[in-house]
């Protein structure tokens, strides 16, 4: 079932699926951490990978490698390989990678915990990371170095929504010697598939929208057979592996993808150019308006502009903290990607711990508030944040 000539939609309720003998329709949950043999010859077998088949959990799982399959057909990899968090998926894929002495080229514009395990856990071990402009293609060409082995970035951007140009910096990459590792979380392969653009990985925090009711943890590496070696390796050994039961939850969360990113998006969309419109709003961040300054490669990069939508309120934090505390719907909350719509005041929540300076420099400013726009009546959020915007 993974021939390419199905839809991605087609892919996500069919691709990957594997029957017991019991012959079930929906996927099965398998909660076993391990495996029995027939006898000692199968046993040895199976451990030196002479015979393929399931040994222990950490390693392999009948229900995760389902998720896994599926996956890897909806974004056209090769071979994904399925972790614990989206966190450790990009853990895996560094470690899988890289060595001591290795650089890495990131965008500035990546999630804070990313930034954190790039500039502060991995510099312990001897991996350098020069972070650069999420849009300035130069600046990528400029920071890579003889040693450098991966190319780092996530678009459209958390919060700002800056929109990077996938096949040019892939292009700069190769020149370099460099793989590109892209972080989809915030398009899912429904709108981008960044491995046609020329990315070599793909990362996802399933937590977000694979999901889509914000309930459970997980995140994938993908690509091609060679680079994935040493990622699974990586995992089969440190263990940051994803549960049966979140890849069961995974799977049939993949099954209603498209439907919801469809949704999300034209709430986001609704709610984008409403903002915009607004007498206390001062600048509306969303990469499907024509007034996003890469509005025009987000539409040929990306189906849509996606579910997310910063703005920037006039009158400072207190402002925005106003527009916050008089919701009654949405959620106050820094977790996006959920049929709820969630708001947050990055500021003092997701970007709280760098300087101010740097704050500033990202473009985050104390008025800005993000918006995971969910699954409810675009006339409903709008009328939510509709009472502390005055
Ligand atoms: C949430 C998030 C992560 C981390 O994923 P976890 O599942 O929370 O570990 C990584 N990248 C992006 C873009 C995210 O939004």
């Amino acid at each position: 079932m993974s021939e390419p000539s199905y839809q991605p939609e087609t892919l996500a309720v069919h691709a990957g699926t594997v029957r017991s003998q019991f012959n079930e329709h929906s996927e099965a949950m398998f909660l076993t951490s391990s495996f029995v043999f027939d006898n000692a010859a199968q046993a040895a077998a199976r451990f030196i990978g002479e015979e393929p088949g399931n040994i222990y959990s950490r390693f392999t799982n009948p229900t995760v490698t389902m998720f896994e399959e599926r996956l890897a057909a909806m974004e056209g990899a090769e071979q994904c390989v399925a972790t614990a968090s989206g966190m450790s998926a990009i853990l895996a894929c560094c470690m899988g990678l890289l060595k001591s002495g290795d650089h890495i080229v990131a965008s500035r514009s990546i999630f804070g915990a990313t930034v954190n395990l790039f500039g502060s856990i991995l510099k312990k071990f001897g991996v350098e990371t020069t972070f650069v402009s999420a849009t300035d293609v130069s600046e990528w060409s400029a920071a890579a170095r003889p040693q450098t082995k991966l190319f780092f970035l996530e678009t459209p951007s958390n919060p700002l929504t800056e929109v990077s140009d996938i096949a040019a910096i892939a292009a700069v990459a190769k020149k370099s010697g460099a793989l590109l590792a892209v972080d989809n979380c915030f398009c899912t392969p429904i709108l981008q598939r960044p491995l046609e653009l020329g990315a070599d990985i793909v990362i996802h925090s399933a937590t977000k929208y694979l999901d889509g009711q914000g309930r459970v943890l997980g995140g994938a590496v993908l690509g091609s057979k060679k680079n994935m070696e040493g990622v699974y390796q990586f995992l089969r050994t440190a263990g940051p592996t994803m549960s049966a039961f979140n890849a069961w939850i995974f799977l049939k969360g993949l099954e209603t993808l498209k439907i919801r990113m469809d949704a999300h998006s034209a709430n986001a969309l609704a709610v984008a150019q409403w903002l915009e419109v607004q007498p206390n709003v001062a600048r509306v961040y969303y990469p499907g308006l024509p007034s996003h300054p890469q509005h025009q490669l987000a539409m040929q990069q990306q189906k849509t502009g996606g579910g997310i939508v910063s703005f920037e309120v006039k009158g400072g934090r207190e402002a925005a903290w106003r527009v916050i505390d008089n919701t009654q719907m949405v959620s106050i909350t820094a977790n996006l990607g959920d049929t709820k719509t969630t708001l947050t005041h990055p500021a003092t929540t997701t970007h709280a711990r760098i300087t101010p300076e740097a704050r500033a420099a990202a473009g985050i400013t104390e008025g800005m508030l993000r918006i995971a726009v969910g699954l409810e009546a675009a006339s409903d959020i709008q009328a939510d944040l509709a009472r502390g915007l005055g």
